[in-house]
């Protein structure tokens, strides 16, 4: 079944790569996907899974054929998240987990930016991104241009840059972050000013935290900023007795009216290790799918935000981008070497 002993190497959609690997549903695989669909029947409907299994049972033989691996942000649906990627996390821990893979082939399942990391971290690789839809309002409110006139405003500030932006904003900088060691990294110089790009809520969530000023910039997630305080207050007289964790890229006043806060990562600890009754995750929606799975005793109650980006990915433009080697992340030599040593820092304080 080694794709390059298939006849058909041209380029080929989600189906016909099906129908040349001969995969299709039936109750044979109904009886070898029994494990899998076990993982995420508190999400998928059956009557779904006929649809996804012969995808997932394609990726996978591909995967191994090319020594591909998969790397899938926790905000990826749970059908990916939990029956084709092998290694899941947030962006810190996709980030550390990209600089020691070993296959020729890492297909990320994430936004752009994060497949650009993990092109960064192995140069040597072919890094693939099933959607090159897959944007970020945060990464796409600031350019490298825009990160030299600030620097030029405010000369000899360090400046702190969260990972969801481009390579060429990441070059511009001094150190990355994440949501989960942003305090730390602030906190790491000496300077009584830090510069800290581009998101606005998570700037201003650590400035609440920190003794030093921070400066700004006016970047925001389009799935975070949309939850309110009034929307918690609601959601707490409905559902007496709920916990609610949120993500820093909401704003303060949302992070006030919550019982805990941290990064995606974080939040999975959280709900692991205090086994709320009840729950509401304040950040997208696929988080709550993907952990009820390993949480059965936690309720979760669903505001419903969608990444309108993360979702752009789905297993047919997996097995698509995989088969055909489809939407390569490439990135200038010069600009990798700087933005390169800017993650690098993060991950090795
Ligand atoms: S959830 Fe927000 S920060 Fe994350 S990829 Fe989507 S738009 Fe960007």
């Amino acid at each position: 079944m080694k794709k390059q002993n298939l006849k058909n190497t041209q380029y080929l959609s989600g189906p016909e790569i099906l129908k040349e690997m001969n995969i299709s549903w039936s109750k044979e695989m109904s009886k070898e996907t029994k494990d899998d669909y076990q993982k995420v029947s508190r999400v998928i409907p059956e009557i779904e899974w006929p649809f996804f299994a012969p995808y997932i049972k394609a990726i996978n033989i591909l995967k191994k054929d090319m020594n591909a691996v998969i790397l899938a942000h926790n905000y990826q649906t749970p059908e990916i998240f939990h029956c084709v990627s092998d290694i899941k996390g947030d962006s810190l821990q996709l980030a550390k987990e990209a600089g020691n893979v070993e296959a020729d082939i890492i297909l990320q399942c994430g936004v752009h930016f994060m497949a650009e990391t993990s092109k960064l971290l192995n140069m040597d690789k072919t890094v693939l991104i099933p959607s090159m839809k897959a944007g970020c309002s945060l990464a796409e409110s600031i350019t490298g241009n825009d990160v030299r006139k600030l620097r030029e405003k405010h000369p000899n500030i360090p400046v702190v840059t969260y990972v969801n932006t481009s390579a060429e904003v990441k070059a511009e900088s001094d150190i990355c972050c994440t949501s989960s060691n942003a305090l730390e990294i602030v906190n790491s110089f000496d300077s009584e000013e830090i510069i800290f790009l581009p998101d606005e809520f998570l700037a201003l969530n650590v400035a609440k935290e920190t003794k030093k000023k921070i400066i700004m910039w006016k970047g925001r997630c389009e799935v975070h900023e949309e939850f309110t305080p009034e929307e918690i207050i609601e959601f707490r007289e409905n559902e007496p007795g709920v916990k609610v964790i949120a993500h820093p890229e909401c704003s303060p006043d949302v992070l006030e009216e919550s019982d805990f806060s941290g990064s995606t990562s974080a939040m999975i600890n959280w709900v692991k290790d205090n086994q709320p009754e009840k729950v509401l995750m304040v950040t997208e929606c696929s988080m709550s799918d993907n952990i009820s799975v390993e949480n059965p005793n936690v309720e979760f109650v669903r505001p419903c935000n969608l990444c309108p980006h993360m979702k752009t990915i789905n297993l047919q433009n997996i097995l698509e981008s995989l088969w055909n080697k489809e939407h390569e992340v490439t990135i200038d030599p010069e600009i990798a070497i700087k933005a390169k040593q800017a993650v690098n820092r993060m991950i090795e304080l």
